[in-house]
């Protein structure tokens, strides 16, 4: 389990991405601009032949004519589908890899849109106890690149299980993949920075959720980042799981440097546009936080921050001590909180068979080079304080 001592002081437990050589000629590890100059200088090509095969390269997946340097060399993605919902992995080399879900989102017009769960860590040093990720402890920090490539792989590289064609359209990006995004803030800004570049992927960054396990510097970091002209819309959604400190520090370890007091205060005063609200989530565990009067502490301390309350049933991981909730439990928690005038909304469970659905992500060959118990007693997991 991780070591705290008051709030994190490096964002990255010194575990590094490797070294990108020169990310600026790597299309998809920089933004047109940066991309157009350094082609320019590299190859000697004019800045807006370099940024319409940039543009090429993030839309239709492939620049014809443009030097073979540019291009995003093929990466194998290996996939599982369960019904509509499709987990890929890429490798990143050392035998490790990302995991990436695509979730489908049917309308009413029989249309299918997805949204794109991406990782910004392979492993995680966060020890949630509820989480397969956690299982793994902290391999390695994604590049820029590893996490744009998750994109440009959905949109032109995995098969559609609906329709067998190469690609699906992904409408919504969230970072709730494998890892605690605010661990590797930069990489994770500086991927957003490419995801909304209008002549890059082009993603809206309305469009765009990082979600957080409640890391306060990083909640700071993301209201500056939120400032910039272009970003103003970026979402940002917060992992709660518990009504109170005690029952969340037993099962989420950030909350022992991080307390539900200090968090609720960031997330008030958190520069959100008026029209926004935070997605707070709360992963519904059996006998651990589902009693009638968790529902009620919950939306006590949600109480003042404009927020819908997300509430996912537990999908458990491997060797999980605790059950999933049934239909009748899940169902009576969100009853309890929407009499208590609080927004809330139940997260359908999609790709449980495929260990795709929340807090399953997590390679199980690659745990057992490192596997880190999670030390947790179903017997004493607390009922309430
Ligand atoms: S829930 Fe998120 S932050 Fe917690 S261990 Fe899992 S991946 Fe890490």
């Amino acid at each position: 389990m991780p070591d705290y001592d008051g709030q994190m002081p490096s964002p990255t437990y010194g575990i590094q991405p490797p070294h990108e050589p020169d990310a600026h000629v790597d299309p998809l590890a920089t933004t047109a601009l940066a991309f157009s100059r350094a082609a320019n200088r590299r190859w000697k090509v004019q800045p807006h032949e370099a940024r319409l095969a940039y543009r090429s390269l993030h839309r239709a997946g492939a620049a014809p004519g443009a030097p073979l340097e540019w291009m995003a060399p093929p990466v194998p993605a290996k996939t599982l589908v369960d019904g509509m919902t499709v987990k890929f992995t890429l490798p990143v080399g050392d035998g490790l890899e990302t995991e990436s879900v695509l979730i489908p989102m049917p309308h009413r017009d029989g249309s299918v849109t997805r949204t794109l769960c991406v990782s910004s860590q392979v492993g995680c040093a966060m020890g949630c106890t509820f989480c397969e990720t956690a299982q793994m402890g902290l391999m390695r920090q994604l590049t820029v690149r590893e996490i744009v490539q998750q994109l440009h792989v959905a949109r032109h590289v995995v098969a559609c299980p609906e329709s067998g064609r190469l690609g699906m359209p992904v409408k919504n990006i969230v970072f709730m993949g494998m890892g605690e995004p605010m661990d590797n803030l930069d990489a994770v800004l500086g991927a957003v920075e490419v995801l909304c570049d209008h002549d890059g992927p082009a993603v809206p960054a309305q469009n765009i959720t990082i979600s957080t396990v409640g890391r306060l510097d990083g909640i700071r970091r993301l209201g500056e980042f939120i400032s910039r002209s272009g970003f103003r819309k970026l979402n940002l959604a917060v992992s709660l799981n518990a009504p109170n400190d005690a029952i969340r520090s037993s099962i989420m370890p950030i909350n022992r440097s991080a307390p539900m007091g200090a968090l609720r205060e960031a997330l008030i005063t958190f520069p959100m546009r008026k029209s926004a609200a935070i997605c707070v989530e709360y992963v519904l565990i059996p006998g651990v936080n589902d009693a009638p009067e968790h529902a009620d502490q919950v939306c006590a301390w949600l109480c003042g921050i404009r927020c819908s309350l997300n509430v996912i049933p537990y999908n458990p991981r491997r060797e999980s001590p605790w059950r999933a909730p049934t239909e009748d439990e899940t169902a009576a928690f969100l009853a309890r909180c929407i009499a208590n005038g609080q927004f809330t909304k139940r997260r359908g469970t999609k790709g449980r068979a495929a260990m795709a659905a929340c807090g399953q992500l997590g390679n199980e060959r690659i745990r057992r080079r490192r596997f880190v118990p999670l030390g947790v007693d179903p017997t004493a997991a607390p009922g309430g304080a």
